[in-house]
């Protein structure tokens, strides 16, 4: 989905660490922003390697026409946590206005949030406003350990006992079947968390026979299952072949080398840029969440704005641009 995306500039007011890799930034904006729907993010322009990307951040309730974010100092990264944590106060940084990817029916009476990790940031705003509300609403946190369990405090005094928290050192396991048997059934689940959460729970929420449109989730990123390295493209018409190195998405460096792979959310989600493949000479990582579990395993797809291989992909279908005004003589 696409957003009509203004930018403007904010000041770093104050950071503080929230957790040993999650700290959080106080931001003012030079034009304030307004009233933002719960589960609304920022994007930010950062330098990777001298080179302008943007990543973006959840807002977080905070008082004083301020926004607040908190951001996971990612391993295994391309630099962009990396640069918003290099930010102090006093520094200056350029952001888009706040937007939400969350589809969420504010009609309904119950509510069921989850939230793994640094996921839990779009929940606060979500949490705060259904329990201002008279409607049913219990929450699921898993966190590593309870010093990594960000914002778990503020969680608390807003919820009570209508909050979980499961990690390492707790008894009690994040069970999704027991926990969506138990809803009613005009129910609606908000996750947001590792892709691994969320294909649990896109298929928990199936097997309880629940509509897949009342599940609302948000990925974050493109963490997969295996270390992020580099890989090679086969073109399966041409033999071409192309590296993917590790800094770079599959999708990147198909445009580059002259491929329009059309894409739009980049997220994974949307399944716009997905391409046929033809075979897998090693292993794919899909780190997407628009194929079900039944199209990764069959591997016929691939979502390269997220996903990535050990080994060589081949696929077919693609076609040089500059080979486009012959073919179409
Ligand atoms: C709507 C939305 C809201 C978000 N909210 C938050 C938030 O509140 N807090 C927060 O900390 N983050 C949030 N994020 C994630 C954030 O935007 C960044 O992705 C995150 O900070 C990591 O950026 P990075 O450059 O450090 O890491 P990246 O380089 O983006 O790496 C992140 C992961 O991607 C993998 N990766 C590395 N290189 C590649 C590559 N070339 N191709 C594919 N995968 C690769 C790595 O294995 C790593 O695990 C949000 C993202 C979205 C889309």
């Amino acid at each position: 989905m696409r957003f009509a995306e203004h930018w403007s500039h904010a000041t770093v007011v104050a950071t503080r660490d929230l957790a040993p890799t999650i700290r959080e930034i106080i931001l003012e904006p030079d034009v304030p922003t307004g009233h933002w729907a719960p589960g609304s993010h920022i994007s930010v322009a950062v330098l990777i390697d001298g080179q302008p990307e943007r990543r973006s951040y959840s807002l977080i309730p905070c008082a004083d026409g301020h926004l607040r974010i908190a951001v996971r100092l990612a391993d295994d990264s391309r630099g962009g946590s990396r640069a918003m944590w290099a930010l102090q106060p006093g520094s200056r940084l350029e952001m888009s206005n706040p937007t939400s990817l969350f589809k969420i029916d504010w009609s309904r009476k119950h509510y069921c949030l989850i939230a793994g990790g640094i996921g839990v940031t779009p929940m606060l705003a979500i949490a705060a406003t259904l329990a201002r509300r008279d409607v049913g609403l219990s929450m699921h946190y898993a966190a590593k350990s309870r010093e990594d369990a960000a914002l778990h405090d503020e969680l608390g005094a807003l919820l009570g006992d209508r909050l979980a928290l499961y990690h390492s050192a707790a008894t009690a396991r994040l069970d999704l079947a027991a926990t969506f048997a138990a809803l009613p059934t005009d129910a609606v689940a908000v996750v947001c968390g590792p892709l691994r959460m969320i294909e649990a729970a896109k298929h928990a929420w199936a097997d309880a026979g629940r509509a897949a449109s009342d599940l609302c989730f948000e990925t974050f990123g493109s963490s997969g299952r295996l270390p992020t390295r580099e890989f090679r493209v086969r073109i399966g018409t041409t033999g071409q072949e192309i590296l993917v190195p590790r800094d770079r998405s599959m999708l990147d460096v198909l445009n580059a080398a002259g491929f329009d792979v059309i894409s739009d959310c980049q997220r994974g989600e949307c399944g716009v840029c997905a391409i046929d493949v033809s075979r897998v000479d090693g292993e794919i990582d899909h780190r997407d969440v628009f194929f079900s579990a039944e199209q990764k395993h069959q591997n016929g797809k691939i979502c390269p704005c997220v996903s990535r291989a050990n080994g060589t992909v081949t696929i077919d279908t693609l076609y040089r641009a500059d080979e486009l005004p012959s073919q179409a003589a």
